[in-house]
């Protein structure tokens, strides 16, 4: 049987009462504590971000009041376990403009997995009765009719792979290794979805486009639809269950299934394949020396810099995390495994960055606040959806930070933190271009192969996963 957001409240429940409403997680410091601050800077809304300890948190950086700050919205949970506060709309348009984006699970010491919290309070505030607000009740009809929140055909759904030459990869019935697309990737920024495709291709990857894929339920699980969300989940979980291995190249969706899957599957259920963003792949065969990149004219010199997106960075670090916890028997010990795991995660797109500065020329630009510690782009958690206004201001806050570094290009390894942080640069001016890291690696065909891979490197598990399996040993 599938849990209830109410149900999965009360699993937390634990967690909810530890908050002792100190609100450090208002603050964030830079991701490497010993780097050089970049002083005042007033970005593009006059807003001094980027001296030592900053606000973190958008919803209260965007709102002010105490409630719409993390450590509010964990009081309404322990008010709603506690019968003291009923669901209503107006605590709905308090838990709502949120980005989930798990800034204020990083900075808490107290390790309280607010993220989950925020979105099960919300799934309960549903099926509490309290209707959806209007731009969500949009998406949600449009993906129960369409299989996508934006409204496309589900015959469109590849059409870039046919457009870009790609179609002997819809539905090829001898591969056991599928690419996942996602929605924004199949009907908005396509570039990601091809650059991915390509790369695989180039590769020698003998991959599928699943025909049957549907959205991965990603904006309905942060929304609280979780009805709407399981409905795709059991959609893809058939669509896929014949693959060993799904590989993605969308944050939230790498997220939804491999995260939020088995917590809202039932218990005795497991997930049929295994998972991985294909950064990993390319992480890998970078450090097994089997690829390398070309020299760039155009790419020489320009300053880049790389926007961790929540989904792919902080929620899988504090997903590890409380792996690491649930198995602790001495957390004193664990806590360097913790920080060690973090690290080495962080590390994954900065392999290829690295090596993109040392092979093609490019100066890697790190922003202040980094890994851990990253701002959000402001897309997800329904926000972009819900009140896009709020979410561009929030691209506009991290397009300011990568302004401050000299960025000539933004990058990022999500087409959903792509948009968002596309749409922020040219509505605000801040003069750079936004580009996915295999995107720049397939447009300017930067890929050297120095030794073909082989099937099983593509069936290796992810580095995620290696990882995972460190503490056991
Ligand atoms: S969530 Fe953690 S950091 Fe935030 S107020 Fe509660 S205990 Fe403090
Ligand atoms: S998830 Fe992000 S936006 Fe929401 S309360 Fe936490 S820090 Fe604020």
């Amino acid at each position: 049987m599938a849990k209830t957001g109410m149900e999965r409240l009360e699993e937390l429940k634990k967690d909810i009462y530890k908050c002792i409403h100190c609100k450090a997680c208002r603050f964030a410091y830079s991701g490497e504590p010993d780097r050089e601050g970049i002083g005042e800077y007033a970005g593009k809304q006059s807003t001094v971000l980027y001296e030592g300890m900053v606000d973190a948190c958008p919803a209260g950086i965007e709102y002010g009041w105490e409630a719409f700050w993390n450590a509010g919205k964990m009081w309404i949970a322990r008010s709603i376990l506690s019968g003291d506060l009923e669901f209503s709309d107006e605590v709905r348009d308090v838990i709502l403009p949120c980005i989930t984006c798990g800034q204020c699970s990083a900075q808490c010491d107290n390790k309280i997995r607010t993220v989950d919290i925020i979105e099960s309070l919300r799934a309960a505030c549903i099926e509490s009765g309290v209707p959806m607000i209007e731009k969500h009740e949009l998406v949600d009809k449009l993906v129960k009719e369409r299989n996508n929140p934006y409204g496309g055909a589900a015959a469109d759904r590849f059409k870039w792979a046919k457009d870009a030459g790609l179609e002997k990869f819809i539905n090829n019935k001898d591969a056991k290794i599928a690419y996942y697309v996602g929605c924004t990737a199949s009907y908005r920024q396509i570039e990601v979805a091809v650059a991915t495709a390509k790369l695989f291709e180039l590769l020698g990857m003998n991959f599928t486009l699943v025909a049957d894929e549907v959205c991965c339920g990603s904006p309905f699980f942060r929304i609280g639809a979780v009805d709407t969300a399981q409905g795709l989940m059991r959609k893809n979980l058939e669509a896929f269950k014949n693959m060993e291995m799904v590989y993605f190249s969308c944050a939230g969706c790498y997220r939804t299934i491999t995260i939020d899957y088995p917590k809202w599957m039932a218990e005795d259920e497991e997930l049929p394949f295994k998972t991985q963003h294909a950064f990993e792949l390319v992480t890998r065969l970078v450090q097994q020396e089997k690829i390398k990149f070309k020299p760039n004219k155009e790419l020489k010199g320009k300053v880049v810099t790389y926007h961790d997106p929540c989904h792919t960075g902080r929620h899988f670090a504090v997903d590890m995390e409380q792996d690491i916890i649930a198995k602790s028997k001495n957390l004193l010990m664990d806590s360097r495994k913790i920080k060690k795991a973090i690290e080495e995660w962080y590390e994954v797109p900065r392999v290829i960055l690295r090596k993109l500065e040392e092979d093609v020329g490019i100066k890697f630009n790190e922003m202040y606040r980094i890994k851990l510690d990253s701002m959000c782009c402001g897309a997800g958690g329904g926000v972009r959806a819900g009140y896009p206004e709020f979410s561009l201001r929030t691209a506009s806050l991290r397009c300011d930070e990568a302004n401050a570094v000299g960025a000539d290009i933004l990058t990022t390894e999500c087409p959903f933190c792509w948009r968002n942080l596309y749409d922020a640069n040219e509505m605000y001016n801040h003069g750079m271009v936004v580009m996915g890291v295999l995107q720049m690696i397939t447009e300017y065909n930067l890929l050297d192969i120095l030794e073909k891979p082989k099937e099983e490197d593509f069936l290796t598990p992810s580095i995620r996963e290696a990882m995972e399996e460190e503490p056991k040993k």
